[in-house]
């Protein structure tokens, strides 16, 4: 893939590569439902070496507060006031064995499938992205775990980032914020951040996959809760009384539009997704997920379970149902539209570096979301891997160079 030479440059004169390595076997899994913030413990452990670090680089105002952040400071050195954050999350996804991470460096990639341990092959036929990266060193897990690249890539780049600015007094900088989080995979990555601590005017993360994926849309998402309750009385002396909830459940189930699901749509198709039931006969529950990107298509949504509703309860008027909806995230969009001069700062920054950024909306959410929300712009941007969430998960060590490479280029960008 075509990569401009401060990638290269980067690579070479940055701890990169064994820092990505460093970190990676630390384990930082988040645990749902946990007591404690953040959600495990251990995520302090990675927190607490990453401020050794960031102070071993000469950076002085680094710490980790008592809920596993870590704020860093790099001062500007040319009199620019703006001050810009980079943020990445620690934490790595619990949908997979995530302890006792094994890298595995395959050098100089040939373009065949990579085999790894458990029978687990990486095959570019399925991951096409690998075709793009032949001579490359391709980073996997030793196919037992995942990688943890997600967001392990977003950290390493960010403090290769910092090491090369320090290294290179002569590029001006603006003021410059690190931000380092726990509990991403968990949904709670910003729910202790502290803004004053961030302190900057506006943020990017780094949590994208393969370059040069640039993110400033996502999903509007809702919730939904639809009780049905029957009528519950002896089987054997139900006739004409009985009122079987779990009938309904199931009715309202079947009639949710099928075309309008996760596995029917792409791009930026809106979906109802039913994603629990339970219940008995007096009292059946069912739970979904709305998402779309314009707030319309929720409002559509929101219409289409009401209209269900109505004509079960016109079928059968002594069923009671209520729905009940509730708002999750909503589209950062709203607030980037007007702060689009942060994202002019990435493409600036990729067509510098000889590319185009590869601009998708989010079928899902984004810590940054809810920073624009907070008041704080915060588009996301590429680190490099693929197959999140797996035990295919893998990275070439160039693109988390590559992303580097780009936080510099915002930098440079920002002060012109
Ligand atoms: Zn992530």
């Amino acid at each position: 893939m075509k990569r401009d030479q401060l990638t290269a440059t980067i690579l070479k004169e940055t701890n990169l590569k064994n820092r990505f390595l460093d970190y990676v076997q630390v384990d930082t899994q988040s645990v749902e439902g946990s007591e404690t913030f953040p959600s495990s413990l251990k995520e302090k452990v990675l927190g607490a070496k990453l401020v050794d670090e960031l102070k071993s680089l000469g950076i002085t105002d680094a710490e980790m507060d008592e809920n596993g952040y870590v704020y860093a400071k790099l001062a500007s050195n040319c009199g620019n006031k703006k001050r810009v954050a980079f943020i990445a999350h620690m934490d790595v996804a619990l949908d997979c064995a995530g302890e006792g991470v094994k890298p595995v460096l395959h050098e100089n990639y040939d373009g065949s499938a990579i085999k790894l341990n458990a029978g687990i092959v990486i095959d570019p036929e399925d991951s096409t992205e690998l075709k793009q990266c032949i001579g490359d060193t391709i980073i996997t897990s030793d196919g037992t775990t995942l990688l943890g690249a997600d967001d392990k890539a977003g950290v390493a780049a960010i403090m290769s980032m910092a090491e090369y600015l320090l290294k290179h007094p002569e590029i001006k900088r603006p003021e410059i914020r690190i931000c380092f989080t726990p509990d991403e995979e968990i949904g709670c990555g910003v729910d202790r951040i502290n803004l004053e601590k961030v302190d900057a005017d506006f943020a990017y993360t780094l949590d994208g996959g393969f370059p040069y994926e640039v993110n400033y849309e996502n999903f509007n998402a809702f919730s939904a809760k639809v009780t049905f309750k029957g009528i519950s009385i002896h089987p054997g002396y139900a006739k004409d009384k009985m009122v079987n909830a779990i009938r309904y459940a199931g009715k309202f189930v079947d009639l949710l539009p099928k075309t309008m699901s996760p596995e029917r749509t792409c791009g930026r198709e809106p979906f109802i997704h039913p994603v629990g039931i339970e219940g008995n006969l007096e009292e059946a529950k069912v739970s979904m997920i709305l998402r779309s990107f314009v707030p319309e298509d929720i409002t559509r949504e929101e219409n289409i379970i009401l209209n269900i509703i109505e004509l079960l309860k016109s079928e059968e008027p002594r069923l009671q149902v209520t729905p009940v909806f509730k708002e999750s995230y909503l589209n950062m969009y709203e607030v980037m539209k007007d702060h689009m001069e942060v994202y002019t700062y990435v493409e600036k920054a990729i067509e510098e570096l000889g590319a185009k950024p590869d601009v998708e909306p989010i079928r899902g959410g984004t810590d940054g979301a809810r920073l624009s929300f907070m008041g704080l712009p915060c588009p996301n941007i590429f680190a490099g891997g693929v197959n999140f969430h797996s035990q295919k998960e893998w990275v070439a060590l160039e693109n988390i160079a590559l992303a580097s490479a780009v936080t510099v280029k915002i930098v440079e960008n920002v002060v012109k």
